[in-house]
């Protein structure tokens, strides 16, 4: 028999890829944090010989849900500011308490909120874009989450950086530093195309090509940014971009809420990702990006929540409904992006848009154990006819009993291993003091 550190024998396994169907009593071996195989229980009682067996017995066991797109440390500034029109929102309120209260501590605790917000909710990694990224990055690699952190760039000077240059002088620092780190990668992450001029997207897409690093960033959030964009430019963001060669494989463009039938055979070709944040669009009155149409051209489209401050939670679950319901609202067919399609959005084209295919978002041999299991047994999830149905449009993420992240048990049956969670909770109280009297 072959010897596995674990053995995980569930109710019904979801490996997502070759597809997102429900298997029932199923079994997934892990050995050295990596997945040694995914098989029925039956078979898999006979092949290995495992230290531990762990029973699952009405769970589903599923990879690891991936939320492409965070501003993490914004948990501190969860509900500081709601129900404003977005620029009163941004220059009013979170500008300004951005401006007094961001460093390295704000960071360090708000990122770490976050992370205990996300592992309790059943996501294993995430797509971050913030100030201080090597705090983030630091934080994320203490606490054992899988994240990719954003090399982030503004033209305008923050408490990180003064210009430009240093912005990427810090981040290539920080991606030197976890070059190789088992759980944190690095992205380009130019704000937004108001913030960043061509002269350093430019760069950015130099750099991106020959170190093959992807870009993420804010793109069609807004009438507003791309009718001030044609304004200023004479082009919309989206042929901005284009016209800069940032339209590639490695570029993740988050929200797209508006696009013209003629730029999305750009957005085909080009082979981009698509960062699809439906609550914040919705909660901001954005626009909504047309997921069904993305999907049915073949575009890679991931899931995000965005930051705390817009949305209000980290909560994948809640975003992987709103994101149903919304593309079935928007394209007028309750047959437009299944449970399935969803479920795929959250977590294997999550790792596709990072880069991050071949180490996560789906059960498949080799690849690192992040993995998550939902105990159905639950009064708002009986009876069961379809286990990802039931996940996507019943379950709660207090459903969500366990969480590995590279075969790390972060969430024990309920309980978080790698963080004291009453401390978590006094800095955020205390953190809500100072930042309430600026
Ligand atoms: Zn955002």
């Amino acid at each position: 028999m072959e010897k596995v550190d674990i053995l995980i024998n569930a109710r019904w396994v979801v490996p997502v890829e070759p597809d997102v169907r429900a298997r029932d009593n199923w079994s997934v071996a892990i050995s050295h944090g990596r997945i040694v195989d995914v098989q029925p229980t039956s078979k898999a009682l006979e092949r290995f010989d495992p230290d531990k067996i762990l029973e699952r017995p009405h769970h589903t066991l599923l990879p690891g849900l991936i939320n492409a797109h965070t501003h993490a440390a914004m948990t501190l500034m969860r509900g500081l500011a709601d129900d404003l029109p977005l620029m009163d929102w941004l220059q009013d309120h979170i500008w300004p308490a951005e401006r007094r209260w961001v460093g390295p501590e704000m960071v360090a605790d708000g990122t770490e909120l976050a992370v205990a917000e996300m592992l309790r909710g059943g996501t294993t990694c995430f797509n971050d874009m913030y100030f201080f990224p090597e705090v983030a990055a630091r934080t994320a690699a203490r606490l054992g989450i899988r994240a990719s952190i954003g090399m982030i760039v503004l033209d305008a000077p923050s408490a990180w950086a003064e210009t430009a240059a240093e912005y990427l002088a810090k981040g290539l620092a920080l991606r030197d530093e976890y070059k190789g780190h088992p759980l944190i990668s690095t992205a380009f992450a130019p704000h937004a195309p108001y913030t960043v001029g061509d002269e350093s997207l430019a760069k950015i897409r130099r750099l991106s090509d020959e170190l093959e690093v992807p870009v993420h960033t804010h793109l069609h959030e807004t009438d507003d940014e791309i009718r001030q964009s044609v304004e200023q430019s004479g082009d919309r963001p989206l042929a901005r971009f284009a016209r800069l060669g940032l339209l590639t494989p490695l570029l993740q463009a988050v929200h797209m809420t508006h696009i013209e039938d003629e730029e999305l055979a750009g957005i085909v070709h080009s082979g981009m990702s698509v960062v699809h944040a439906p609550e914040s669009n919705l909660k901001l009155a954005s626009g909504a990006c047309p997921v069904a149409q993305l999907l049915d051209s073949g575009v890679n489209v991931a899931l995000g929540t965005d930051g705390a401050a817009s949305n209000n939670d980290l909560d994948m679950l809640g975003e992987m409904r709103t994101a149903a319901l919304l593309a079935k609202h928007q394209s007028g067919s309750p047959a437009a992006v299944s449970a399935g399609d969803v479920l795929r959005m959250a977590t294997l084209n999550g790792a596709i848009a990072m880069g991050l295919r071949e180490e996560t978002g789906s059960l498949v041999a080799g690849k690192w154990a992040d993995m998550i299991c939902i105990d159905l047994a639950r009064i708002p999830t009986q009876p069961v006819y379809d286990a990802v149905s039931q996940i996507v449009y019943a379950a709660s993420r207090d459903q969500v009993t366990d969480t590995w992240v590279a075969g790390r048990h972060l969430l024990a049956d309920g309980v978080l291993t790698g963080l004291d969670e009453s401390d978590v909770i006094r800095r955020a109280s205390d953190w809500q003091a100072r930042i309430a009297s600026y």
